[in-house]
């Protein structure tokens, strides 16, 4: 079925300029690190200072992310100590977790970066170990100018209500359900 091409206009006349905004992106599809790394990009483009803060994963536990990211200039915190099935000591990684969380917060209000991603937050939120209600107020009392990008599962309902952009990847299918292993440079 085809379409007439519009010959209007739509897009609203109101709108203003914000300061900074907080992106979720959430949902079972992949591509939620993956856009907040487009962010990056386009925050480095434009000359701002970015870090990257990523729960869960380890700083042994490498992304190609990282790498680039560090040849541009961003600062990486690779906190955590990796995925929950494979830790040996759960309260180890919820103290690693809450000590990758401070480091954010602090981060996050001394406003030096105009752009911070909190990859895979949403995890250790969701099991206690972050208090929920503390990333909301320090995301709500954050410097005018610090944009906020959030990813991961089951983004609590408080993030939802304060974030300006909330999208939800939909899995329609992923390799892996197919047996296909993690690739480097597509997953990592
Ligand atoms: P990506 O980093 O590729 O954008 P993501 O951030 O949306 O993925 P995560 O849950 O953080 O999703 O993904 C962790 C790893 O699992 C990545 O290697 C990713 O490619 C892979 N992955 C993403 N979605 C799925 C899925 N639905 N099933 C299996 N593996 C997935
Ligand atoms: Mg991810």
């Amino acid at each position: 079925m085809s379409k007439a091409p519009r010959t209007e206009d739509p897009r609203r006349r109101d709108v203003k300029r914000a300061p900074s905004v907080v992106v979720i992106n959430t949902g079972d599809g992949k591509g939620k690190s993956t856009a907040a790394m487009g962010m990056v990009m386009r925050s480095v483009a434009r000359n701002w200072q970015v870090a990257v803060v990523q729960f869960i994963k380890s700083g042994k536990w490498k992304v190609g992310e990282e790498k680039v990211g560090q040849r541009l200039g961003v600062e990486w915190v690779a906190g955590g100590d990796g995925f929950s099935w494979d830790s040996e000591d759960l309260d180890r990684s919820a103290e690693l977790n809450r000590e990758t969380w401070e480091l954010a917060r602090r981060r996050i209000e001394a406003g030096k970066h105009r752009l911070v991603v909190l990859d895979e937050i949403t995890y250790p939120i969701n099991w206690g170990w972050i208090d929920e209600e503390e990333v909301a107020g320090t995301i709500i009392n954050r410097p005018a100018h610090v944009n906020v990008v959030i990813t991961g599962r089951d983004v609590p309902a408080r993030l939802v209500e304060i974030a300006h952009t909330v999208t939800e990847m939909q899995l329609v299918k992923h390799a892996y359900q197919q047996g296909i292993r993690t690739i480097r440079g597509i997953d990592f």
